[in-house]
């Protein structure tokens, strides 16, 4: 009985912490995999909630000993989701969600065939400028870093299965509420949850 990986990507301040933080206190057998990263912690981020923070040396020293289940540079900086935890979780059943840029997400892509793949976006280049401004968390230099790799991040956008386009905050999260739930329910799913395979002449859809 595996638990599902559900992959999110989207760019920097179109709000995904906040429809991921709100969907998880709704979603009670789905986990959030806390990434590594060499980013600075900003003043209101915990260590171990919001992320592990690690200087290079560590996170190359993770990489050579294959700890990642994928990593990459993201705005200058090295991001990694932890291999053991997510792989842990999913075999025992638990559902796992990712929030990592694209990137990330072709990789995940390349190794994980059943996991689910959500992209959100903004409602309108301007939409993102404006909240990267108004969340105050970037200098001028690092703004326009993350301005300029969002538009890299959207032609990106087909590689994966579900959109939600966040104009408004309580629509997207019960737009990721209602993906998460779906893919729970579908029968191929439901089946191997329960394995349930051998009372279906054709097994099920079993794939061998
Ligand atoms: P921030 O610095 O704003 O927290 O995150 C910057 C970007 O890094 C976001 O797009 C976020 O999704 C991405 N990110 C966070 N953790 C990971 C990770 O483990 N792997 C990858 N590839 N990207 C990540």
């Amino acid at each position: 009985m595996k638990g599902i990986l559900y992959v999110i990507s989207g760019p920097s301040g179109v709000g995904k912490t906040s429809i991921i933080e709100s969907t998880l206190k709704k979603i009670k057998n789905v986990v959030f995999s806390v990434s590594c990263t060499t980013r600075p912690k900003r003043p209101n981020e915990v260590e171990g909630r919001d992320y592990f923070f690690v200087d290079v040396v560590k996170f190359r020293d993770m990489i050579e000993r294959d700890e990642f289940l994928e990593w990459a540079v993201v705005h200058n900086y090295y991001y990694g989701t932890p291999k053991k935890f997510v792989e842990e979780q999913i075999e025992n059943g638990k559902s796992v969600l990712l929030d990592i840029d694209v990137q990330g997400a072709m990789t995940v892509m390349n190794k994980y065939k059943d996991a689910v793949y959500i992209f959100i976006a903004p409602p309108s280049f301007d939409v993102l400028k404006q909240r990267l401004m108004n969340r105050g968390t970037e200098d001028k230099e690092n703004l326009y870093r993350r301005l300029e790799d969002a538009k890299k991040e959207l032609s990106y956008i087909p590689n994966f299965e579900y959109i939600i386009v966040n104009a408004q905050l309580q629509e997207s999260i019960d737009q990721l509420c209602s993906i998460i739930v779906a893919e729970q329910l579908k029968v191929k799913r439901v089946i191997d949850r329960l394995g349930l395979h051998k009372f279906f002449e054709n097994g099920g859809g079993k794939s061998e």
